[in-house]
């Protein structure tokens, strides 16, 4: 049975979990339209900021408008210095009702590089631009489904499929080659929902090994779309 997918809700990136609620502690007060970047809006505390998330947002769109995806109108990026939540860690969201993306800026991801998963060894900067490509492919599969609802395990399978194949190959090397990254045999059944909520990290390099070596993006977004291909959904959110 398919879980409920995020519309009217949020779809989180997150070190210990991906499905949690969380509220802006603070967002910054630039506000600039992306040049290139289809009419998004970036909010952060600097023009150095909003530029680099408008970069990752363009590199984000050269990945996935080649799979006949489309940015939702009015789509905007915030920049925040925290997440809070009471029993996860996250890193970036997109809520649907508000077609926003919400990504901590890279000196908020400084204090995970000690929490031991895959994702702290990437530098922050790096990191960021991947959580943004990560949001970006939740928003336009978002408008590519409605007003069907794509289940959550094929939004996040193309979600960290895009983030880890956003990153530069050195990174992504060292992200795929670190113990909690690592897969031995096959990595269809580690694309699960528990997996997802325990060891996001894991789940991760499962899914791109998945595109591997083909790399085929588009084809995994368009039977996922279609239902040509659905994953076996073992618990409910
Ligand atoms: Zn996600």
């Amino acid at each position: 049975m398919n879980a409920p997918p995020a519309r009217h809700g949020r779809i989180v990136a997150g070190l210990v979990a991906t499905l949690c609620v969380c509220w802006p502690v603070a967002v910054a007060a630039d506000a600039a339209v992306c040049p290139g970047a289809a009419g998004i809006t970036v909010e952060a505390e600097s023009t150095a900021l909003t530029e680099r998330a408008c970069d990752a947002a363009a590199s984000a769109l050269e990945m996935l408008q080649p799979c006949g995806l489309n940015v939702p109108p009015g789509l905007q990026i915030s920049v925040v210095d925290a997440l809070e939540t009471p029993h996860t860690a996250c890193l970036a969201d997109y809520d649907c009702d508000l077609n926003r993306i919400r990504v901590l800026s890279p000196a908020a991801l400084e204090p995970l590089a000690e929490t031991g998963s895959a994702f702290s060894i990437i530098p922050q900067d790096v990191l960021f631009d991947s959580l943004v490509a990560h949001e970006m492919a939740h928003a336009l599969l978002e408008e590519a489904s409605a007003p069907e609802e794509l289940p959550m395990l094929s939004h996040e399978f193309i979600a960290y499929s895009t983030q880890i194949a956003s990153m530069p190959d050195i990174h992504r090397e060292r992200f795929l080659a670190t113990d909690a990254a690592s897969v031995d045999g096959p990595t269809e059944t580690l694309v699960n929902p528990f997996i997802l909520m325990m060891a996001p990290d894991l789940f991760a390099a499962a899914a791109y090994r998945q595109l591997s070596p083909e790399k085929d993006l588009c084809s995994w977004v368009d039977r996922l779309l279609t239902g040509e291909e659905v994953f076996i959904e073992m618990l409910e959110f």
